[in-house]
């Protein structure tokens, strides 16, 4: 073994709800410098678990100890703790009474004893890491979400704490702010803070962890690096859920379906799992065309049809299937006498098949390859 710091060891963790039980025997080691990412279905006990970490909610039974402090015995001293393990939480939760550099302020004077002006000093300068120094004077309610989600990461930094949990710090967010928030997260990993980072953003936890943990089954039910995790997963349920995640599944019924709503699945899938935007806009299109002129003005009334979509991330491109009918007589969608509809979706996808599937409960199948770079004209 190496001689890296135990920072933090969970041992039996279960926690009990009167309706669940999210944690039966949760066993963890966390070292100081790692930057641990946290996946899993939602419902798993992940935000128990960072709960219980930080000691707002109390364990059914078990141990956690941080450094060669146990948290969980009766003795321990939960102000000392709180000023190790920060936490940022997925509304950003600032007072909304306090302009930010007091709302940076307020818990290193009155938990580490800082003067007015040292807290200030540390707060300016935190500021000024994150690109928000114009912004010292402001309320919170008069900043982006983006923002504020950057002050709460201040806040908690201006503690110095050893650990930072993060709870889906950019759920909350507009895409647009995902970006400059997973930014100064990976600036502070960066700086050697050890950190348990709890998301639904695969592609984040993938660039930012040293290591991943899946939830599952009442506690660490897969533990590798993100290599093995997304890439090799050995368990069957990791695996599953890795699958699941990198395929996406629209299924068209009516004339008037929720196009915007596609395009918006389209593109969180797109974010989620990483794939370069020339791909995700070759997607685009191909759904629309396909969908929308090739297929709906043609299939028989309910139009129904599957689309999915498979992300491979080796290799660089996405499988399309596209599955439609009802299963009555085979059609061949790219027999089409709409050309320019045809000339898109030849543009944007390569390796193009159709087959009959009789006995599905379509009948028709057609796949193709979406790459990045898209193939030019
Ligand atoms: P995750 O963050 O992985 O989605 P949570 O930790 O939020 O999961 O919740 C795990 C389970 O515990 C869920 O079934 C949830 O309903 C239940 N749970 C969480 N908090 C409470 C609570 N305060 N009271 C009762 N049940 C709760
Ligand atoms: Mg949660």
């Amino acid at each position: 073994m190496s001689g890296a710091k135990t920072l933090l060891r969970i041992e039996h963790l279960k926690k009990e709800y009167p309706g669940a039980t999210p944690l039966r025997d949760l066993n963890l080691t966390v070292n100081a410098g790692e930057v641990i990412a946290i996946i899993g279905p939602s419902g798993t006990g992940k935000s128990t678990l960072l709960r219980m970490i930080n000691q707002l909610e109390r364990v059914t039974s078990g141990k956690i100890f941080f450094g060669d402090e146990e948290i969980t015995a009766p003795s321990s001293r939960i102000d000392h703790l709180r000023q190790n393990v920060g936490m940022i939480f997925q509304s950003f939760n600032l007072f909304s009474h306090l302009t930010v550099v007091e709302n940076i302020m307020a818990a290193p004077m009155s938990l580490l004893g800082l003067s007015k002006q040292d807290a200030y000093d540390r707060a300016k300068r935190l500021l000024a890491k994150v690109g928000l120094s114009q912004k010292a004077l402001s309320y919170p309610d008069e900043l982006s979400g983006g923002q504020q989600q950057r002050i709460a990461i201040v806040r908690a930094l201006a503690m110095e704490p050893k650990i930072l949990l993060f709870d889906e710090p950019t759920s909350a967010l507009d895409p647009a702010m995902v970006g400059e928030v997973e930014a100064v997260i990976r600036q502070v990993a960066e700086s050697g803070v050890t950190m348990l980072i709890v998301t639904h953003d695969m592609d984040f936890a993938r660039k930012i962890s040293s290591r991943v943990l899946y939830l599952d089954e009442g506690g660490v039910y897969e533990d590798g690096t993100p290599e093995e995790i997304f890439e090799r997963p050995r368990r069957e349920k990791t695996r599953q859920f890795i699958k699941n995640l990198k395929v996406l599944s629209i299924a068209v019924e009516a004339r008037d379906f929720d196009f915007i709503g596609c395009h918006a699945e389209i593109e969180a899938f797109g974010r989620k799992n990483g794939v370069p935007e020339d791909v995700v806009r070759g997607l685009l299109l191909l759904f629309e065309e396909l969908v929308t002129q090739l297929l709906l003005p043609r299939l028989p009334e309910p139009p129904r049809i599957l689309w999915s979509a498979e992300y491979d991330a080796k290799e660089g491109c996405a499988e399309v299937s596209v599955h439609y009918g009802d299963n009555g007589a085979p059609f061949d969608a790219t027999e089409s006498d709409n050309e320019i509809s045809l000339r898109i979706v030849r543009g944007c996808a390569e390796n193009i098949r159709y087959a009959a599937e009789s006995g599905g409960p379509y009948g028709n199948l057609l796949s193709m390859t979406v790459r990045h770079p898209p193939k030019k004209d």
